[in-house]
């Protein structure tokens, strides 16, 4: 049985024809190998977005793992620690490391033995931009602006397609003043509208909330709410009553600025936000879409992608 058969039972049948046709199963929940008609796709996105960048801005591309201590002072272990992956090795000297590939698996096996390392699993593709920014001192008057990408971790197994726990984001991340952040999120979300239109998908902008841990949490998000400072396109994928995230729009305010250090030339504490485009979920959505068959896809939809041949 795969896991298309076993996904089945849980979920429409419409996604697990979508999960058996782009995605080879790993035996992980929320965890796929994707196929070559997944990644034409995947190609044609990121080409598309690049197309809508703006002028002046940074390219950098970040490993899936980040300094573990970067990633605690951005505040991240306190707002998300269950979501939060690190990565643990074996340490010691030959003799140390043997005894613990070979503990027998009732004593708790090699696992037992594993401890910290100084890196996480980066859970979004912007953390690691902020500390690098700040880095170079004043932030110039028009700001800077970063298109930033990476794999992303977040530990939610899930048998839902539209959740992984491995996934691609890519980023627009603006430094600067708080007039220049919601200016240029103002921007990136009519853009935005644009990108969803000229592919063809359903979209609707809503306000929204991070998955932000426990009770205090809970109080955390409410505010976020209050404020906009969190919102998200959602498209359909599973289904149209309960459409999914596959672009957040976020102002952090001062939050970044604050751990950082980051300023404006003028001393003032420099505002950050970003704009996030989550690469498989947007893929998800157009086949969810436009059917399985790319060459069935309405010309325009080919086009944008940079499909047509
Ligand atoms: P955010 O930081 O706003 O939670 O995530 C940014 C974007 O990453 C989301 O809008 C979404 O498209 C994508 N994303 C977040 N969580 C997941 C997930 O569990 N699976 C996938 N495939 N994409 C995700
Ligand atoms: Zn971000």
């Amino acid at each position: 049985m795969n896991d298309a058969a076993t996904i089945g039972l849980e979920v429409p049948t419409r996604t697990a024809g979508l999960l058996e046709a782009l995605f080879r199963r790993s035996g992980v929940d929320g965890l796929h190998a994707r196929t070559d008609r997944f990644e034409r796709v995947v190609e044609g996105l990121q080409t598309l977005i690049t197309q809508h960048r703006e002028k002046d801005v940074e390219v950098l591309r970040f490993p899936p793992v980040m300094s573990r201590r970067n990633l605690e002072k951005s505040g991240y272990l306190h707002s998300f620690p269950h979501l939060l992956g690190a990565v643990c090795c074996l340490h010691g000297d030959e003799t140390a490391i043997r005894a613990a590939v070979d503990r027998p698996d009732e004593k708790g096996g090699w696992v037992a033995s594993l401890a910290a390392t100084d890196l996480v699993l980066s859970p979004a593709a912007c953390y690691p931009v902020y500390p690098l920014a700040a880095e170079r001192g004043p932030v110039a008057g028009k700001g800077l602006i970063f298109d930033v990408a990476c794999d992303c971790f977040r530990h939610e197994p899930s048998l839902n397609i539209d959740r992984m726990q491995s996934f691609r984001m890519r980023e627009y991340v603006f430094v600067g003043a708080p007039g220049q952040v919601n200016a240029f999120r103002a921007r990136w979300i009519e853009r935005a509208q644009g990108i969803a239109e000229q592919l063809g998908l359903s979209h609707q902008l809503a306000g929204a909330s991070d998955p932000f841990f426990g009770r205090v949490g809970k109080i955390m998000a409410v505010s976020q709410m209050e404020q906009e400072l969190k919102l998200e396109m959602l498209i359909p994928v599973r289904s149209a009553d309960e459409p999914t995230a596959c672009m957040s729009f976020n102002c952090h305010r001062d939050h970044f600025g604050e751990a950082w250090g980051l300023r404006c030339e003028d001393g003032t504490v420099a505002h950050t936000g970003c704009v996030a485009f989550g690469i498989d979920r947007l893929a998800l959505a157009l086949f969810a879409q436009h059917g399985l068959d790319l060459v069935k896809w309405p010309r325009t939809v080919r086009t944008a992608l940079s499909l047509n041949p």
